[in-house]
């Protein structure tokens, strides 16, 4: 067996089993419980499929600063590195696998696959296109994110992505700026206008992800 299909029936077996056992009864195995935490089939979906959506942006963005050679891609497709690293460490800690391959711009999740190729396509066609695919990108990571939020109440994944959320923020004013800069009016692609003139008129934010509360 290769480890490829190892992996996929650990995967399945982990996942499958976690849910028949139900959310918060734990789950035994040689004797021992499972930490009460365990996700579900549903979360664990989330996870993976947010890991790659992280790799689809820094992908189209490093890809954008080839074509471009515009800095703000370089410096966005970096924190969606971060952002890439810190899906996969949650993902890691759950002992799942790492749905993302190595290579830029190849997806094992098909919807994201046909995104990627689209979006690749349409930044190449002008330097405001591009831009405005960055604002699309940001858009989508947000309604994913606020989906996926409203689906847990684990402490771990909300905090993962509420500082993604936060990112996300921060590109979104970014791209916006360049392309207001460029003598444009931004029209909300995906979020309500309203959702996004509110991001866009309130100030970037610092220290996404830092605790809120006084502990260190
Ligand atoms: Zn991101
Ligand atoms: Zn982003």
């Amino acid at each position: 067996m290769s480890i490829r299909w190892v992996c996929f029936v650990l995967f399945t077996v982990l996942v499958v089993g976690t849910a028949q056992a139900g959310w918060g009864t734990g789950w035994r195995q040689g004797g021992q419980e499972r930490p009460a935490d365990t996700l579900s089939v549903e979360e664990a979906g989330h996870l993976r499929y947010l890991r790659e959506e992280e790799k689809l942006a820094r992908d189209v963005y490093d890809r954008m600063y080839q074509v471009w050679g515009l800095p703000i891609f370089d410096n966005i497709s970096s924190a969606e590195q971060r952002h890439m690293d810190a899906a996969l460490q949650v993902i890691s800690s759950y002992g799942l696998s790492d749905p993302a391959y190595l290579y830029a711009g190849e997806f094992s999740n098909g919807e994201l696959q046909a995104l990627y190729d689209s979006l690749e396509a349409q930044g190449r066609a002008s330097q405001l296109e591009a831009l405005l695919v960055g604002g699309l990108i940001e858009e989508v990571d947000m309604q994913d994110l606020h989906e996926m939020l409203a689906a847990t109440d684990n402490g771990t994944l909300i905090s993962l992505y509420e500082k993604l959320l936060c990112g996300s923020r921060n590109h979104l004013r970014a791209f916006v700026r360049q392309i207001e800069n460029r003598g444009m009016v931004y029209e909300a692609q995906v979020l309500s206008q309203d959702k996004v003139d509110a991001i866009v008129d309130s100030s970037m934010e610092r220290r996404c992800g830092a605790r809120r509360s006084g502990r260190r």
